[in-house]
């Protein structure tokens, strides 16, 4: 292009614009020459030009219109116009040339001189205008280019800064550009990005899926987004997240792409890890079967955490045995367990799950390398088969319990692009705490049951059972307990003091069982206890002996009274019938009546403490047969008492009070006879100053009344109940001489009651009264009612 500055000349006179040409052509500029107002602002069309001669008169369009129109186009305004003139120079035209945008006036005919300068000095500006504007596109586009410079510098600053691997790549996918992490991440040069070698640092599983997806998107310009396993330097593996996005220019086409891949392996990993924890976590809470959850547990591990896992456990005799073992391939279960049978396990170097339960402490192998498996393997066909288990990594945890190591559990990968590390390592471990505190949890159930059952059992035992604490306090005390002693166990009973009496055996020792007294709201309790001291305190065992130790009294009376009311008589018809059959005595006739006689009553006393003890042991068995009849109570009273004045001592006075007549009563009249019998004998027997007996006999209410007074020894008011009690004597010691066995008063109370009747003795200042009271017959008591059990008969109404 031209690089002179252009004059644009408009005249409508040809000889006029020739004229101007020559004036101007020493100047050097281009000259363009328009011959009307339109054809000159053509040519401003066409180019720019750095001065505008323009003639006033013109037909058509003058000068001034041509100038307004000029001066309207934006392009065109600041150009400078000088009008050519021959007009007069009033001040009209001036003033129109001036404000149409004229900047200067020649006059015609022109002074060539003041034409050129006028020219020079507008063309001067126009050149330096133009300079300036050149000056400052330069400027403009240098500091464009820098700008770009700085700005491309700084983003690729702020991509190598970045923690993600940052690229960019051409519309086709081919990369341009990898931030400084991609090199540092996965070890390779510049050289090797020129091939773009991605692919060779993709997990090989993940790489299908990953160039799949990564044509869809080259071929929809769709963003993209996936997740993979990208190969460090070191050879890991590590999760990553993809992400590209198509830039694109005004056009809408896509100018490149750039990309990201930031690693999320760690949270990918922690949620693996907790979405394994999770299920575990559940599977272990769900059942008690800690046996059936742990194998649960190792399915889990397989597929979420490792290839292999196993469950060891300790058995109760210590020995430890496989209790699950899951993999993804159940062929190399099989593989591995005929590979320990024909290379088995040294015993007495245990490596593996039986090493972790000895020692309690875990095993992790990183990285399980040939030179591991060569020193393993005892031959060459073992280190083969051993490879083909195709082990890569190994972490062993232990079960540990409260007490002891209960198991291990086994984690094995077979993936090289997983290797267990101090991260997989706790994971594994507190996994183990879950198990353990499920199998304790499961232990605990079974416990709190049996213990919930051995509750069951203490509450329904007969015996007593008290656990006391150290401080004294009753920590247990079941039902038996409150039954025999009628205590709760709140209430004060001095344990300590009563273990001190007792020999207190320690845990685990057999406890021997003492019987001692238990007093009780003045009421004595026997038991028979045992005393076990454990850590906590003492656990006592009871039993009530209350009853067998009164029945143990009793024989222990009965053998005592018995055999020395026995040996009495027997001791006198001994001696009797000894001296008979002496025949170096003549014995009078006399002596022999006495001797006879004595045999006789002893014989006689004999027969009858048999009869009574016969008839103890039938009433206590309750087997004694009574015939309830209509019977005469003057009748039997007379009868008895002509008895007994047949026996009766001389100096005993035995006097009958009886009505006319009485109402008869309902009972059996052997047993009646027998009641009153005994009565009278004891009256005799305990008056032994002799004195008056006197009997009386009356109707009331509806009952028969029979009374026996005496003036002899009295009841003390104090023994007036126990008197009727089995083998109760006042005065046992016999101190008066008095004999007996302590029955005849219980056997008439027995018979008493049988009847439903009541004997009780009254006893004031002089002798006794035995009072019998029997129901009459008509009292809706018929003959033969069958025999009845009735209260006491020693209460008075
Ligand atoms: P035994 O006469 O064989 O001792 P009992 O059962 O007949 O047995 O009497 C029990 C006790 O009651 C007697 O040992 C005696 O102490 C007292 N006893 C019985 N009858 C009388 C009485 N009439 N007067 C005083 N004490 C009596």
């Amino acid at each position: 292009m031209d690089a002179r500055a252009a004059i644009l000349l408009v005249d409508d006179r040809r000889e006029n614009l020739l004229a101007l040409e020559a004036v101007l052509e020493p100047l050097g500029h281009r000259l363009v020459s328009a011959g009307s107002g339109e054809e000159a602002l053509k040519e401003l069309l066409r180019e720019e030009f750095a001065c505008i001669l323009l003639d006033v008169q013109m037909p058509d369009m003058d000068g001034f219109e041509t100038a307004r129109l000029i001066k309207q186009r934006e392009r065109s305004q600041h150009i400078p116009i000088i009008f050519v003139t021959a007009i007069s120079k009033d001040e009209e035209h001036v003033f129109r040339g001036y404000s149409a945008g004229a900047v200067d006036y020649i006059l015609k005919p022109i002074d060539p001189d003041i034409l050129r300068s006028k020219i020079a000095v507008f063309v001067d500006v126009w050149e330096k205008n133009r300079q300036l504007r050149e000056q400052a596109e330069l400027l403009r586009e240098q500091q464009l280019a820098e700008q770009e410079r700085v700005t491309t510098a700084r983003y690729q600053q702020l991509a190598d800064a970045m923690p993600q691997i940052v690229w960019t790549a051409d519309p086709n996918g081919n990369t341009t550009y990898c931030n400084r992490r991609w090199f540092d991440y996965t070890g390779m040069t510049a050289e090797d990005v020129e091939l773009f070698e991605w692919p060779a640092v993709v997990h090989p599983d993940d790489l299908p899926a990953m160039l799949a997806r990564r044509t869809q998107t080259l071929e929809t310009g769709d963003a993209f987004e996936i997740e993979f396993r990208f190969r460090a330097a070191d050879g890991s593996y590590r999760w990553h997240l993809g992400r590209a996005a198509a830039i694109r220019g005004d056009d809408d086409a896509i100018e490149f792409w750039i990309g990201t891949a930031t690693d999320i392996h760690d949270r990918k990993r922690a949620e693996e890890q907790r979405r394994f924890i999770v299920a575990a976590g559940d599977a272990l809470s769900r059942s008690l079967d800690y046996r059936h959850t742990l194998a649960e547990v190792a399915r889990l591990a397989v597929g979420g955490i490792a290839d292999w896992c196993a469950v060891h456990v300790v058995e109760a005799d210590g020995a430890i045995s496989e209790l699950a073992v899951a993999h993804e391939d159940p062929t190399q279960v099989a593989f591995a367990r005929e590979l320990e049978e024909r290379y088995p396990p040294n015993p007495d170097q245990p490596t593996g799950a039986a090493a972790v339960v000895r020692t309690g402490e875990p095993e992790l192998v990183a990285e399980i390398t040939d030179a591991m498996l060569e020193r393993g393997a005892r031959d060459d066909l073992h280190l083969d088969l051993l490879r083909q288990l195709d082990l890569r990594s190994y972490m062993c945890v232990p079960l540990r319990g409260r007490e002891r190591v209960l198991g291990a559990i086994t984690f094995i990968s077979c993936d090289p692009g997983r290797l267990f590390g101090p991260d997989d390592l706790q994971l594994a471990e507190e996994l183990a705490g879950r198990a353990v505190t499920a199998i304790e949890n499961a232990q605990l159930y079974r416990e709190a049951e049996e213990r919930a059952q051995a509750a069951q059992v203490l509450a329904t035992i007969g015996d007593g059972v008290a656990l006391v604490d150290r401080a004294g306090r009753v920590r247990l005390w079941n039902e038996a307990a409150q039954r025999i002693t009628g205590l709760t166990a709140g209430d004060a009973i001095d344990w300590q003091g009563f273990a001190r009496r007792l020999r207190v055996a320690n845990a685990g020792e057999a406890a021997r069982a003492e019987t001692v007294p238990l007093e009780i709201d003045g009421r004595e309790l026997w038991l028979s206890i045992s005393a076990v001291g454990f850590e906590e305190g003492t656990v006592f065992a009871f039993r009530d002996l209350t009853e067998q130790r009164a029945l143990e009294t009793m024989r222990q009376d009965l053998v005592a009274t018995v055999s020395h009311e026995l040996r009495t008589p027997l001791a006198a018809i001994y001696g009797s019938a000894v001296t008979l059959r002496r025949d170096d005595l003549e014995l009078e006739d006399q002596l022999l009546d006495k001797l006879l006689e004595v045999i006789e009553v002893e014989a006689k006393r004999l027969a009858d403490i048999v009869e009574d003890l016969l008839l103890t042991s039938q009433l206590d068995a309750d087997k004694l047969e009574v015939r309830i009849e209509r019977c005469d109570p003057i009748a039997i009273v007379q009868q008895e008492v002509e008895t007994a004045r047949t026996h009766i001592p001389k100096h005993v006075e035995l006097a009958l009070d009886v009505p006319e007549a009485l109402p008869p009563v309902a009972a059996d009249p052997s047993q009646l006879r027998q009641v009153l019998s005994n009565l009278l004998d004891n009256a005799v027997k305990y008056s032994p100053d002799g004195g008056p007996i006197r009997i009386e006999v009356s109707s009331r209410d509806r009952s028969i009344r029979f009374a026996v007074h005496d003036r002899g020894l009295g009841v003390p008011a104090a023994e007036r109940e126990r008197i009727f009690e089995k083998f109760y004597r006042l005065d046992p010691g016999m101190t008066r001489g008095i004999g007996g066995t302590g029955l005849g008063l219980y056997i008439c109370r027995e018979l008493v009651r049988r009847v439903g009747g009541r004997i009780w003795v009254e006893s004031e200042a002089e002798g006794s009264t035995f009072v019998v009271e029997i129901p009459q017959e008509s009292a809706g008591n018929g003959a033969n009612r069958p025999k009845s059990a009735v209260s006491a008969g020693s209460d008075r109404g």
